[in-house]
C-alpha cells in the first residue's frame, strides 16, 4: 500500500535549520516546505527551517542594517581621533605596568560537570534577539554540564570566577544610540581572569576602551577599536569559514549580512600571541580574501559574529560548536559517531520495504531507530475516496510482526507522535497522518507558504499527555516495548509540550523550537523562537535531553524551486561535522524510499570514519 507520507520538500531555506525568528505582530511567514501544493509530505526537516523565514528575515535584515550603520559611525569617530590617541597609547604602553593574571590558573572541569555562564544583551530595538541567541549558546553549553544565563547588565564583579567559562553574546551594538549596558566589572574581570571568555560579535571595542587600549593590546595582541565589520565600505561576501581543514558554509541572503569583524592584530605584550582558530573567506569580486573568523589570545576567544543565523547542516556554527570543547572539556578524545532513524512508519507502511532496509542495516551491524506513528488517520478520506479512515497498529499484525523483527535485529522503537496530524482540519495540508502537524497549528498562505500559528487552542500539559498516553497504550496493546525516545511530528510543539515529552521519554531525537521568555522568565512568546539542531547530545534550556539529528534526510526530488537533497549532500554535511571533535552525523530516512540511497549514505558516512551507534546508546 502506498505510504501516505511522501517527503519533506525543502525550500531554498532547506539550508537553514537553525534560525532566529522574531515576529513583530501579524502572521509568521514561512515558505512552503512540506508539499503544500499537493497536500502531502513530511516536513520534519523543514519545520525548523521554517523558523528563519518571513518576518524573522525582516527582523534579521533590520538588525544587520543597524549593526552596519552603528559600525560606520564608530569608524567615523575613530578616524577623527585616532592619530592623537595612538601616540598616547604608544607612550602609555612603554610606561604601563604589565597586567598580570591575578586569578589562579583555571583547572579543566570534570567531564560533564562544566559550569557555563552565558551573558546576553536585551537593550535596543533588536534586544529581543539576545535571548534567542543566548538560548542557542546555552543549549550547546548543556552538552558539557550546567548553564546559567542572564542579561549582561546583571553581571556582578567576580562572577566569571564561579564558572569554568563565560560566553558573552554581543547582539546589541552599544554606542551613540544605545548606552553601553555591559558593566565595567565584566570588562575588567575578563582582562584579569584566567578563566576562558568566549566573546561573540559586538562591543569588544568597548571593553578595550574601558580597560584601556594599551592594556587590552598588551594582553590580547589586537586592537578592537580599529577593527570593523566593513572593508572598503562593504561587509563583502563571506560565504565560507575554514576550520580544522573543513570548508564550512555561511549562506546569508544579500542585504541581511551584519558582517564579520575583521580583527586588527597588533604587536601586543610578550604573551599576547594571537592564534587564528578559523578563517572567514570573502569571495566578493571573484577572488578569495581571508581574514580571521575566530581568534584566541590569553583567556579570550573572540568570534567575529554570532553564528546562529541562517544555519545549514554544514554551517560555520560547527566551528563554534567545536571551540566550546577547548573551554569546557579540553581533554575530550576525538571520536565520530553516526546515527540513523527510519521516519514516519505508520500502520499502513509497507512491510516488504521495511524488511529490505532492516536486512541491509543488519548486514552492516548498524543499530538504528524506527520512528513509529501508532495510529494512522485520514479524517477527510483524502486517500480513501472521501471516506474517513483510521487504522491502528493493533489492526495490522503483519506490520507489528515486521516491527518486532526489526527490533530483534538492531532497531530501537521510537514514538513519532500519536497520529501526526491534528483533529479533522487541514494543519496545514489535509488532516492526513504524517502530512500534518500534531502539536502546533499552521496554515498555508496565498504564496504557498507555511505559516506557523502557534500552539493549539487546547494546548496544555494535560492535552499533550493525553496524546502521549494514547500512543503508548497502542504500542503496549500490540506487545511492543515502551519507547524511550520521542520525535515531535514536524519538529514543532509548544514549550509546555516539550516538557511533557521529557516526562515520558528519556530523550527527544530532533530539532526543537526554543521560545522567547524561556531564559528571562517572561511569559512565553510563541511567535518568537529559535530553531536549533545539535551535533552532540544536550540538556537544553527546557531542562530536557535532546540527541542529535543534524544532517536532515534524503529527498530525491526538487520541489517548489528547491534542489533535491541526495546521499552526496548528506555525506558532505557529515564531512563538515568531522570538525566537531566528539560530534555526530545523524540523519533520518523514509523507508518508502528505495534501499540503495540509504546504502550510499550509510557507506559514505562510514568511509568518513564515523561509527554508527544506537540512538538509545545516548540515554
Ligand atoms: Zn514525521
Amino acid at each position: 500500500m502506498k505510504e501516505p507520507c511522501r517527503r519533506a520538500r525543502p525550500t531554498w531555506l532547506a539550508l537553514i535549520a537553525l534560525a532566529i525568528t522574531a515576529l513583530l505582530g501579524g502572521g509568521f511567514l514561512a515558505p512552503a516546505t512540506a508539499a503544500a501544493r499537493e497536500g502531502r509530505g513530511d516536513a520534519d526537516r523543514s519545520a525548523t527551517q521554517d523558523t528563519v523565514t518571513g518576518v524573522s528575515a525582516k527582523d534579521l535584515k533590520g538588525w544587520a542594517a543597524a549593526q552596519r550603520s552603528a559600525d560606520r559611525e564608530r569608524r567615523a569617530e575613530v578616524a577623527g581621533t585616532h592619530s592623537t590617541e595612538k601616540q598616547a597609547s604608544q607612550r602609555l604602553r612603554r610606561s604601563a605596568p604589565a597586567t598580570g593574571p591575578q586569578a589562579k590558573r583555571a583547572k579543566a572541569p570534570e567531564p560533564g560537570r562544566a559550569k557555563t555562564l552565558v551573558l546576553y544583551d536585551t537593550a535596543g530595538p533588536y534586544g529581543h534577539l539576545g535571548e534567542l541567541y543566548a538560548m542557542g549558546v546555552a543549549n550547546l553549553g548543556g552538552h558539557f554540564g550546567t548553564v546559567t544565563a542572564k542579561p549582561v547588565q546583571e553581571y556582578t564583579s567576580g562572577l566569571i570566577e564561579s564558572y569554568d567559562a563565560t560566553v558573552y553574546v554581543g547582539s546589541t551594538y552599544y554606542g551613540d544610540q544605545i548606552p553601553d549596558a555591559v558593566p565595567e566589572d565584566f570588562y575588567l574581570d575578563t582582562l584579569l581572569s584566567e578563566r576562558p571568555v568566549i566573546w561573540l560579535g559586538e562591543n569588544i571595542w568597548n571593553m578595550a576602551n574601558s580597560v584601556s587600549l594599551q592594556e587590552f593590546e598588551y594582553r590580547y595582541g589586537w586592537d578592537p577599536t580599529s577593527s570593523f565589520y566593513e572593508v572598503d565600505g562593504s561587509v563583502g561576501e563571506i560565504g565560507k569559514v575554514t576550520y580544522k581543514g573543513q570548508q564550512l558554509t555561511r549562506k546569508i541572503p544579500a542585504g541581511q549580512d551584519p558582517g564579520v569583524l575583521h580583527p586588527h592584530l597588533t604587536p601586543g605584550g610578550d604573551n599576547a600571541t594571537v592564534t587564528e582558530l578559523a578563517q572567514a573567506v570573502d569571495t566578493a569580486g571573484g577572488t578569495e580574501k581571508t581574514s580571521p573568523w575566530a581568534i584566541r589570545s590569553g583567556n579570550l576567544t573572540y568570534i567575529g559574529e554570532i553564528p546562529f543565523t541562517y544555519v545549514s547542516e554544514s554551517d560555520r556554527v560547527i566551528a563554534f560548536q567545536d571551540l566550546l570543547f577547548d573551554a569546557l572539556a579540553p581533554d575530550t578524545a576525538e571520536q565520530h559517531r553516526a546515527m540513523v532513524r527510519l521516519e514516519d512508519i505508520t500502520p499502513l507502511s509497507d512491510t516488504t520495504s521495511l524488511r529490505a532496509i532492516a536486512d541491509y542495516l543488519k548486514s552492516k551491524n548498524i543499530a538504528y531507530g524506527i520512528n513509529v506513528i501508532p495510529v494512522y488517520t485520514d479524517p477527510k478520506g483524502v486517500q480513501n475516496n472521501g471516506v474517513a479512515r483510521t487504522v491502528r497498529l493493533s489492526q495490522r499484525p503483519a506490520l507489528v510482526n515486521t516491527l518486532k523483527y526489526m527490533l530483534n535485529n538492531g532497531a530501537v522503537l521510537m514514538d513519532h507522535g500519536y497520529t501526526h496530524q491534528y483533529g479533522n482540519v487541514d494543519n496545514p495540508y489535509n488532516g492526513l497522518t504524517a502530512d500534518d502537524f500534531e502539536f502546533f497549528r499552521a496554515h498555508v498562505d496565498a504564496t504557498d507558504t507555511v505559516v506557523y500559528d502557534g500552539p493549539a487552542t487546547e494546548d496544555s500539559a494535560e492535552w499533550a499527555q493525553g496524546r502521549v498516553t494514547a500512543a503508548l497504550a497502542e504500542f503496549a496493546r500490540v506487545g511492543l516495548p515502551t519507547p524511550k525516545l520521542w520525535t515531535t511530528p514536524h519538529y514543532a510543539a509548544s514549550a509546555t509540550d516539550y516538557k511533557v515529552f521529557a516526562q515520558n521519554f528519556a530523550a527527544r531525537m530532533e530539532r526543537p523550537l526554543y521560545f522567547s521568555g524561556t531564559l528571562s522568565g517572561a511569559e512565553t512568546d510563541s511567535s518568537r523562537y529559535l530553531g536549533q539542531f545539535f551535533p552532540y547530545p544536550v540538556t537544553d534550556v527546557y531542562g530536557t535531553k535532546v540527541i542529535p539529528e543534524n544532517l536532515g534526510s534524503y529527498e530525491p526530488e526538487a520541489h517548489n524551486n528547491n534542489p533535491p537533497r541526495l546521499a552526496a549532500d548528506l555525506i558532505n554535511n557529515a564531512k563538515a561535522n568531522l570538525a566537531v571533535r566528539d560530534g555526530f552525523a545523524s540523519f533520518y530516512y523514509h523507508p518508502y524510499q528505495a534501499v540503495e540511497p540509504l546504502q550510499e549514505t550509510v557507506e559514505g558516512i562510514l568511509a568518513l570514519g564515523y561509527t554508527f551507534v544506537s540512538p538509545e546508546s545516548l540515554i
